[in-house]
């Protein structure tokens, strides 16, 4: 793996701060994770552009710009355990690997999970522990979490994800309807309750029930 050339990292970065990634923390995470290694086949020449690429299982990787707004939304701590409901291609995790003392990540397709799994192995990150299940449920076991990031959109925050997240937790997700776009926001528990922040509209592929088919 020998990363971009020092011309195309430059431009990579200079899109993420151009699109609002500010935070110097959330900006040496995503410098140090290389995207190319998390695209595959045909699109691997494009890993460097600020766009969402597919992957396998009929996914996609997410556009870095909002991968780093949403993993600046979150806020992560080096102390956080962090959810990631939809590891897809891994990328996500490896970056809030970075920030966090532990990160589970979780997604429908046996495949994704396998090929994540690898990467991470391969880029020695051994914080991530990735799980194939229905991310709609959260992870009883591990909860609760600091922080909860969904990459895919839901109707609305799913309930067990809310329930899991800790009084002072963050949690990033999408919502509406898939197909059309969608609104990311962000909800912080309370010891009151649940405040909800509006961030700005997205497109996510939709949170879908139970396991993928093996592709
Ligand atoms: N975070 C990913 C990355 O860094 O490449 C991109 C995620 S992709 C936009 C959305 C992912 O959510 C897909 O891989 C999909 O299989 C997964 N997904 C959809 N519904 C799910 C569910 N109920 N539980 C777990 N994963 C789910």
């Amino acid at each position: 793996m020998t990363g971009p050339d020092p011309e195309t990292k430059m431009q990579f970065l200079f899109a993420l701060r151009s699109r609002g990634v500010t935070d110097p923390l959330v900006l040496e995470a995503m410098e140090e994770i290389d995207r190319g290694p998390f695209v595959r086949g045909i699109f691997a020449q494009r890993a460097y552009e600020d766009t969402p690429l597919p992957i396998a299982c009929g996914q996609t990787i997410s556009q870095p710009s909002v991968v780093g707004l949403m993993t600046q939304a979150l806020q992560v701590s080096p102390r956080d355990t962090v959810l990631e409901v939809g590891t897809g291609s891994g990328y996500q995790a490896a970056i809030l690997s970075k920030l966090a003392r532990r990160v589970y990540t979780i997604d429908r397709h046996a495949r994704l999970v396998r090929e994540a799994r690898a990467l991470f192995e391969a880029l020695h990150l051994p914080n991530v522990t990735s799980l194939v299940g229905d991310g709609s449920f959260g992870l009883p076991d591990q909860a609760p979490f600091d922080r909860i990031i969904v990459t895919a959109a839901a109707e609305d925050p799913p309930g067990p994800l809310l329930a899991q997240l800790k009084t002072g937790g963050i949690m990033v997700v999408p919502v509406g309807q898939s197909d059309t776009v969608q609104t990311l926001i962000r909800v912080r528990k309370t010891e009151t309750g649940l405040d909800y922040d509006e961030l700005r509209p997205v497109r996510f592929v939709p949170l879908l029930e139970g396991l993928g088919k093996e592709t």
